[in-house]
């Protein structure tokens, strides 16, 4: 079985540990013996202190390598931030945006293939190398992308100011309202190798409960994405990042306003209607009402590592069900 899946960073990490758990123990051999595929998304990458930064890449890297930091659920293990303190001591800035010492290692190995020619595919299999985290990980695209926002300007009224997304999610935590997002080069970005074959060819395709417009957004506007989506002959199922009206962590309301979406699993699922066949929600929540859409409650907390499992099987379970009765049609 061929499982693909589209991921941001936390919460796309988080659920791919689950499902990877779940295969592996799984009774039935055609899930232990599944192949995982992850388009990330790279439009949260930015350039720091000269450094190229991938955070969901790496996010999902370190998840299922076993490197992340468990309580923050990013970055890495053990972390130690020499190399921060100095760049502050120099008073260089961003200071808001912390690296630490093992992370930079990371981002210097990247920056420095980069600059050699190095496609960010090539970079990301020459990381993972190490990490080994079963499974193929690829950027959603190997041109640039960077999501930038645009924020009502206090100084200027009808004015906005833009800044990079980094800027806004990690100093300003999302609490100055956002105007509009916009994934720059987004347009005229290529899917990377082997994106489209893996939406195409997969038996299976997951939507984890990653942010819907800034990791699963960016990544279905890499033109073909959203079409190799529509047209794959697999299921595809999502799990819902909304519960009672509220992300589970962070602050993908934000998000959502400056698109003119709603926080409600319902609404999230509306961003998805041209392709998406299955989506779990949480008991209590309301449905999306679309023809042909399967919707199914379940417990939608990746709590613990059983919970995250049991979560991600459901979303199999429900697309192995979405894909019998296609058959049998
Ligand atoms: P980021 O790139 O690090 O922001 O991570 P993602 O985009 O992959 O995931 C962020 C989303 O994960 C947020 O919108 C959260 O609502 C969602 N999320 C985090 N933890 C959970 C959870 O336990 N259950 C569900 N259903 N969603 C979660
Ligand atoms: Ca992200």
């Amino acid at each position: 079985m061929q499982v693909t899946a589209l991921a941001g960073g936390v919460g796309g990490a988080r659920f791919l540990r689950g499902l990877l758990a779940h295969l592996r123990t799984s009774a039935d051999p055609r899930r232990r013996d599944a192949q995982v595929t992850v388009v990330s998304n790279t439009a949260d990458d930015t350039t720091l202190h000269g450094l190229r930064i991938c955070p969901d890449l790496d996010s999902v890297m370190y998840t299922l390598g076993g490197g992340i930091d468990e309580v923050r659920g990013w970055g890495r293990s053990d972390e130690s931030y020499g190399v921060a303190g100095e760049l502050a001591a120099y008073g260089e800035e961003p200071s808001w945006f912390t690296l630490g010492d093992k992370d930079v290692a990371t981002h210097l190995v990247r920056t420095r293939m980069l600059a050699e020619g190095r496609t960010l595919s090539e970079v990301t299999a020459r990381l993972c190398e190490r990490w080994r985290p079963g499974v193929r990980l690829l950027p959603m695209s190997d041109d640039v992308v960077e999501t930038h926002v645009d924020l009502a300007d206090p100084d200027d009224p009808g004015g906005t100011r833009r800044v990079h997304f980094q800027e806004w999610w990690v100093r300003l935590h999302a609490a100055v309202p956002a105007v509009r997002i916009e994934a720059v080069g987004a347009a005229a970005a290529r899917p990377a190798p082997g994106v489209l074959e893996a939406l195409a060819g997969a038996d299976v395709v997951l939507l984890p409960p990653s942010n819907p417009v800034v990791s699963i957004g960016t990544i279905l506007q890499v033109p073909g994405v959203r079409e190799a989506l529509a047209g794959t002959g697999a299921p595809v199922v999502g799990v819902s990042p909304v519960i009672a009206g509220a992300p589970v962590r962070g602050m993908a309301d934000a998000c959502l306003a400056a698109i003119g979406v709603p926080t409600t699993a319902a609404a999230v699922a509306g961003l998805y209607d041209d392709f998406l066949d299955g989506w779990l929600i949480a008991e209590g929540d309301e449905p999306p009402v679309r023809a042909g859409l399967q919707v199914r409650r379940r417990p939608l907390l990746m709590s613990d590592p059983g919970a995250t499992a049991a979560l991600a099987g459901a979303a199999l379970d429900l697309a192995v069900e979405l894909d019998r009765k296609d058959r049998a049609a």
